[in-house]
């Protein structure tokens, strides 16, 4: 991190004002250097200057520039700031400027890189300042804001120290056997010991998997025979024409996608090609798509049509969905009903057509996912996928030193176990971790943050 690094801030297109970020031990005297007005490496830091940024004496924009002295900047290295008149030839100019005059192009992410390398901020929080640039609605913009101010971490922080603690104790055994005052840790200790943190984890666990559909939304998928009304219904939803409805059947034929935000929860809604045996190799890939989703959803609407009679295809499809989040429900409740209907134990029957029943499946999906209160879901548990992976291999990791315990294995082959955990909670925070897997994960974020 010896280079000094700079990117365009603000989004580049026409606006009133653009921010060229530079952070790095060179970024004062190299803005200075291509800056008329004060001298830029006299300024205290925190203070802002007016001038302006000159290519040898001809002058490109009129300015003013933060200075942001180490270590109280966001990367916590010396940083400046470049506010320009926005437009993309004078941001552009600007930027090239500094390349010329010893920065190095920043790679995306990399000022939130260097701020997480530096200790200024933990892998929880740097997934937060990602996760509240994109930010979809209120509750996932205040789930980010959770993960900014450190209480997601802490709770982390807080199962690291039990767990540390079980450590100690069992080192402590295992170095100093002789000593009477200290607590000898039976299995029957530890075991109780174990049980408590995984309840704590487990509980994590569960209400981390909600806020994490509460920020990426649920994938909903609506099956059902070609016809039915899917993409009306879709269209319903998304109140936009979005996927094309016809009554020629097989016209949706390839995958129609829409968000739509249901009380604060996303949902992410996928019209799928109507699944049918066919000829047609087109539609046939979309049906095999159709299946695949079935799989990825977490939530799958499949549609009858209340007009037709159900055939083989639906008892199979029926019955592929036996483990799966689902939602029957039958449409074009205005025609007459030539459907089996009493082979349902739960259906909802609607009409999209005369916008019937709408309400009560938007409020169906909302019951499925316990999620009809979120502004009473607590939202300062983990919301990425990242780390809730990695909480359940640390689960995994806890589960397995139990196990140890009950087969009475030698106390320091149940401690690796539980060495695991610790590290795996560590990575989390970003306490150990992987270089690719940092490089990764910062590459996610857009260029100058
Ligand atoms: P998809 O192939 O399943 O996507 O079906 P579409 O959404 O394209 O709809 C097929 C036809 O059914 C269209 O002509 C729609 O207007 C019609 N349709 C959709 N919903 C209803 C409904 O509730 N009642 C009636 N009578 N017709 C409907």
């Amino acid at each position: 991190m010896e280079d000094t690094i700079a990117a365009i801030s603000t989004s580049l297109g026409v606006g009133a004002i653009s921010i060229i970020r530079v952070s790095g031990k060179d970024s004062i005297e190299i803005v200075n250097s291509i800056f008329k007005g004060a001298n830029l490496c006299k300024k205290e830091s925190h203070t802002i200057t007016y001038g302006h940024i000159i290519d040898n004496e001809k002058i490109i924009d009129e300015v003013l520039v933060s200075i942001m002295k180490s270590p109280k900047t966001f990367t916590t290295e010396d940083v400046v700031e470049i506010n320009c008149h926005g437009g993309i030839a004078t941001t552009n100019k600007i930027l090239e400027l500094l390349l010329l005059n010893g920065c190095r192009l920043a790679d995306p992410g990399e000022f939130t890189k260097r701020a997480f390398l530096n200790g200024r901020i933990d892998l929880i929080e740097a997934e937060g300042i990602m996760n509240v640039i994109n930010a979809k609605s209120e509750a996932s913009r205040e789930l980010a804001l959770n993960q900014l101010n450190g209480s997601t971490s802490n709770m982390i922080k807080s199962l690291r120290q039990d767990i540390l603690e079980l450590l100690a104790n069992i080192e402590v055994n295992i170095d100093y056997p002789e000593y009477e005052d200290i607590e000898q840790v039976t299995n029957e200790i530890l075991n109780s010991k174990i049980d408590k943190i995984i309840k704590k984890m487990e509980t994590i666990i569960y209400k981390s998997e909600s806020n994490k559909l509460i920020k990426e939304g649920i994938d909903v998928s609506i099956i059902g025979r070609p016809n039915v009304g899917k993409s009306s219904l879709l269209n319903c939803l998304l109140e936009e024409e979005k996927a094309i409805v016809t009554d020629i059947e097989g016209t949706t034929r390839d995958i129609v996608e829409g968000k739509i935000n249901l009380n604060g929860l996303i949902l992410n809604i996928i019209d799928t090609a109507g699944i049918r045996q066919t000829e047609d190799t087109v539609e046939k890939i979309g049906v095999q798509k159709s299946l695949d989703l079935i799989e990825k959803s977490d939530l799958v609407i499949y549609m009858l049509n209340n007009n037709e009679p159900l055939i083989d295809e639906d008892y199979n499809i029926l019955n592929s969905l036996k483990n799966k989040n689902h939602i029957i429900i039958i449409n074009k409740c205005d025609l007459d009903s030539k459907i089996q209907k009493d082979l349902f134990d739960k259906y909802i029957e609607i009409s999209v057509k005369n916008n019937i029943g709408i309400e009560e499946l938007k409020n169906k999906i909302l019951d499925i996912f316990n999620l009809g209160k979120i502004e009473t879901a607590d939202l300062s548990y983990l919301s990425d996928a990242r780390s809730i992976a990695l909480l359940k291999n640390a689960l995994k990791s806890l589960i397995s030193s139990k196990k140890g315990i009950q087969n009475n294995y030698p106390v320091d082959m149940v401690e690796i176990d539980i060495k695991e955990c610790w590290n795996l909670l560590g990575e989390i925070i970003g306490e150990t971790y992987h270089e690719e897997l940092i490089n990764q994960l910062f590459s996610q974020f857009c260029l100058g943050k």
